[in-house]
């Protein structure tokens, strides 16, 4: 009896959840050849022989698991995705390490964090471990996209999109999942060129209750008029301030942000406003570890003003997957400019170098962050 019902229960959840994959590999001869030197490619515009794919339904769960070569989908366009935008993403990196060996960065985490928004957008779950088992078949069969030169990755891209033929809005009962990935040179080829901000007092990235703690499309979509204002403005990125008062801190561009003030590491408490960063996360964990002090909690843009004025901001940094610790050198407020003095010996500089050694293999993974495939 016992084992008819664990039988009728695996049934069951393989039903729900693809078990397994087929793979297509594209023949040799017609696989692209990597680009040599992926610092002259513009970010996230090339893209490896390969993909992984699987479909949602009511009925079967996710289904027609497989790898397949690298190929354009055709869409009715009625598709609800293109309408309500319901998509989610995430963006990780693989790295070939100084043993040539292939490694993924929190790989476990990421495809966590999809399945949160998964949640928060009334899409289905995957189950995270067998999307994990599949990206690293995937990246056996792109091994050769992966670059190997310091501060170059290959980019992935999983992505999630509602595909049913509707422009009724309603929860959709068909989805896509798929992978894609893109080699990627370092974001700042040249160490650190400390960037400039501008602060908006205008326009805000997310509100209260609303998705700005999870990856969908709309988000990003609705942050482009203030990022190109300040891109016109002659800023690199926009700071973000909270939705009610315009006042505390929340992210800069689409990264996380951390002070320097008073010795000690600030960054903002995740409030539900705030996308929850995973190298975030990983600097909060470096620091513990090394004992240094750092705090999350609300930190007002006057605070910040203040602090740099009397000269105890010492370092401000913004924190994400594509640049992994980019260092902010200016801010503008309010018609005036602030600007921070880089200092050689910077937390900013240690943590970078930390994160990425561990990512390069040249430092000790003692937090367990890397996942060889
Ligand atoms: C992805 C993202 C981040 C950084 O998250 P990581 O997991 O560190 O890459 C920060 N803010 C926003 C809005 C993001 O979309």
């Amino acid at each position: 009896m016992k084992i008819v019902m664990i039988f009728i229960a695996f049934l069951f959840a393989s039903l729900l959840f693809a078990t397994d994959f087929t793979v297509t590999s594209m023949p040799e001869v017609q696989r692209k050849s990597p680009p040599e030197d992926v610092k002259n490619i513009p970010f996230g515009t090339v893209f490896s022989d390969h993909m992984f794919v699987m479909k949602w339904n009511e009925q079967k769960g996710w289904h027609e698991a497989r790898i397949e070569p690298y190929h354009a989908f055709t869409f009715d366009p009625a598709s609800l995705h293109l309408h309500y935008g319901t998509e989610i993403f995430e963006g990780m990196k693989a790295f070939k390490n100084n043993q040539g060996k292939v490694v993924l960065f929190r790989p476990g985490e990421h495809l966590k964090r999809m399945n949160r928004s998964a949640v928060r957008m009334m899409m289905p779950e995957i189950d995270a471990s067998f999307a994990e088992k599949a990206l690293k078949r995937l990246l056996q069969e792109d091994k050769r996209w992966v670059p190997s030169q310091p501060g170059t990755s290959l980019y992935i891209r999983p992505t999630m999109i509602a595909s049913q033929n509707t422009i009724n809005l309603v929860v959709s009962n068909e989805y896509l999942f798929y992978i894609i990935m893109s080699p990627v040179g370092a974001l700042y080829s040249k160490g650190f060129k400390p960037t400039a901000i501008l602060v908006s007092d205008q326009y805000t990235r997310s509100s209260i209750g609303g998705v700005g703690d999870v990856k969908t499309g709309g988000n990003y979509a609705a942050s482009m008029k203030a990022q190109s204002e300040a891109k016109k403005a002659g800023y690199d990125q926009v700071l973000w301030l909270d939705p009610v008062k315009r006042q505390y801190v929340e992210e800069v561009g689409s990264m996380n942000i951390f002070f320097v003030i008073n010795g000690k590491l600030v960054t903002p408490e995740l409030t539900g406003t705030i996308l929850p960063g995973i190298t975030r996360q990983s600097v909060l964990e470096l620091s513990r570890a090394n004992g240094w002090k750092v705090v999350e909690r609300k930190i007002s843009i006057q605070e910040v003003i203040k602090a740099i004025k009397n000269g105890s901001c010492t370092e401000i940094f913004g924190t994400g997957t594509a640049a992994v610790i980019s260092s902010i050198g200016k801010l503008k407020y309010k018609d005036r400019e602030y600007s921070i003095a880089s200092k050689p010996d910077s937390f900013t500089l240690k943590i970078y170098e930390t994160i990425t050694g561990i990512q390069q293999g040249r430092i000790l993974d003692t937090f367990r962050w890397i996942s060889e495939i």
